[in-house]
Protein backbone atom coordinates (compact mmCIF):
# COMPACT_ATOMS: atom_id res chain seq x y z
CA UNK A 1 0.00 0.00 0.00
CA UNK A 2 1.05 3.35 -1.11
CA UNK A 3 0.58 6.79 1.26
CA UNK A 4 1.13 10.13 1.51
CA UNK A 5 2.16 13.32 3.25
CA UNK A 6 2.35 16.86 2.70
CA UNK A 7 5.69 18.62 2.08
CA UNK A 8 4.29 20.65 5.21
CA UNK A 9 3.36 17.98 7.24
CA UNK A 10 6.68 16.46 6.55
CA UNK A 11 8.61 19.57 7.52
CA UNK A 12 7.13 19.56 10.93
CA UNK A 13 8.07 16.00 11.83
CA UNK A 14 11.56 17.12 11.32
CA UNK A 15 11.22 20.19 13.01
CA UNK A 16 9.55 18.99 16.17
CA UNK A 17 12.19 16.36 16.29
CA UNK A 18 15.04 18.42 16.20
CA UNK A 19 13.05 20.48 18.61
CA UNK A 20 12.95 17.96 21.18
CA UNK A 21 16.31 16.10 20.68
CA UNK A 22 17.36 14.46 22.60
CA UNK A 23 13.85 13.14 23.89
CA UNK A 24 11.80 10.88 21.96
CA UNK A 25 8.20 12.97 20.43
CA UNK A 26 5.04 11.08 19.67
CA UNK A 27 1.61 10.83 18.57
CA UNK A 28 -1.07 10.01 16.40
CA UNK A 29 -1.45 9.87 12.62
CA UNK A 30 -4.69 10.03 11.25
CA UNK A 31 -5.80 9.30 7.41
CA UNK A 32 -7.99 10.91 5.10
CA UNK A 33 -9.99 9.25 1.76
CA UNK A 34 -6.98 10.40 -0.01
CA UNK A 35 -4.76 8.38 1.47
CA UNK A 36 -3.11 11.71 2.66
CA UNK A 37 -1.37 10.76 6.22
CA UNK A 38 -1.39 14.06 8.80
CA UNK A 39 1.03 13.66 12.30
CA UNK A 40 -1.27 15.06 15.37
CA UNK A 41 1.75 15.67 18.10
CA UNK A 42 1.30 14.79 21.82
CA UNK A 43 3.28 15.03 24.58
CA UNK A 44 5.39 11.91 25.39
CA UNK A 45 4.17 10.82 29.06
CA UNK A 46 6.90 8.36 29.53
CA UNK A 47 9.19 8.56 32.05
CA UNK A 48 12.42 7.94 30.61
CA UNK A 49 11.62 9.96 27.00
CA UNK A 50 15.14 10.31 26.01
CA UNK A 51 14.39 6.29 24.98
CA UNK A 52 10.70 5.90 25.32
CA UNK A 53 7.24 7.33 24.39
CA UNK A 54 4.08 6.91 25.59
CA UNK A 55 0.55 8.34 24.64
CA UNK A 56 -1.75 7.72 27.60
CA UNK A 57 -5.41 6.76 27.26
CA UNK A 58 -6.86 10.16 27.95
CA UNK A 59 -4.13 11.98 25.76
CA UNK A 60 -5.52 8.72 22.47
CA UNK A 61 -8.80 9.95 22.84
CA UNK A 62 -8.38 13.28 22.82
CA UNK A 63 -6.56 13.45 20.18
CA UNK A 64 -8.76 11.27 18.08
CA UNK A 65 -11.79 14.04 18.14
CA UNK A 66 -9.07 16.46 16.82
CA UNK A 67 -7.94 14.64 14.17
CA UNK A 68 -11.38 14.21 13.27
CA UNK A 69 -12.12 17.50 13.21
CA UNK A 70 -9.46 18.16 10.89
CA UNK A 71 -10.97 15.87 8.34
CA UNK A 72 -8.65 12.36 9.57
CA UNK A 73 -9.38 8.97 10.81
CA UNK A 74 -6.75 7.77 13.88
CA UNK A 75 -4.74 5.15 11.79
CA UNK A 76 -1.77 4.69 14.21
CA UNK A 77 1.02 6.25 15.45
CA UNK A 78 4.44 8.32 14.90
CA UNK A 79 7.48 8.63 16.95
CA UNK A 80 10.89 9.77 16.78
CA UNK A 81 14.24 7.87 17.18
CA UNK A 82 16.73 10.56 18.19
CA UNK A 83 19.66 8.57 17.82
CA UNK A 84 18.99 5.46 16.06
CA UNK A 85 17.64 4.52 12.44
CA UNK A 86 14.05 4.37 11.64
CA UNK A 87 13.38 0.73 12.32
CA UNK A 88 11.07 -0.21 14.69
CA UNK A 89 12.49 -1.87 18.22
CA UNK A 90 11.37 -4.48 20.62
CA UNK A 91 9.93 -2.11 23.05
CA UNK A 92 8.04 -0.70 19.42
CA UNK A 93 6.76 -4.51 19.50
CA UNK A 94 5.35 -4.20 22.70
CA UNK A 95 3.45 -1.17 22.18
CA UNK A 96 0.56 -2.86 20.89
CA UNK A 97 -1.84 -0.51 19.11
CA UNK A 98 -3.88 -3.31 17.05
CA UNK A 99 -3.42 -3.27 13.55
CA UNK A 100 -2.39 0.25 12.41
CA UNK A 101 0.44 2.13 10.62
CA UNK A 102 3.52 3.34 12.68
CA UNK A 103 5.53 6.54 10.94
CA UNK A 104 9.41 6.42 12.61
CA UNK A 105 11.68 9.48 12.18
CA UNK A 106 15.10 9.31 12.72
CA UNK A 107 17.05 12.07 13.76
CA UNK A 108 20.32 11.36 12.80
CA UNK A 109 20.59 9.50 9.98
CA UNK A 110 17.21 12.39 8.66
CA UNK A 111 14.85 9.23 7.04
CA UNK A 112 11.38 8.88 7.50
CA UNK A 113 9.44 5.37 7.35
CA UNK A 114 6.10 4.13 7.65
CA UNK A 115 5.15 0.46 8.54
CA UNK A 116 2.22 -1.53 9.19
CA UNK A 117 1.99 -3.75 12.23
CA UNK A 118 -0.28 -6.94 11.21
CA UNK A 119 -0.19 -8.24 14.65
CA UNK A 120 3.11 -10.01 14.52
CA UNK A 121 5.44 -8.11 12.57
CA UNK A 122 6.12 -4.39 11.15
CA UNK A 123 6.27 -4.26 7.22
CA UNK A 124 7.09 -1.51 5.60
CA UNK A 125 5.23 0.80 3.45
CA UNK A 126 5.33 3.02 0.69
CA UNK A 127 5.53 6.84 2.09
CA UNK A 128 5.20 9.76 -1.09
CA UNK A 129 6.23 13.26 0.07
CA UNK A 130 4.09 15.53 -2.42
ZN1 LIG B 1 10.69 3.31 18.50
Amino acid sequence: MQYFITKFDKQRIVDISNHFFPCEICGLIGINTDKYLHPLFVKNEDLNPLRNFRISNGSVAKAKIELNKRGFAFIGVIHSHPKTMAKPTTSDKNYNMGNSLWIIYSVCYKELKIYKWNGRIFIEQKLLVK
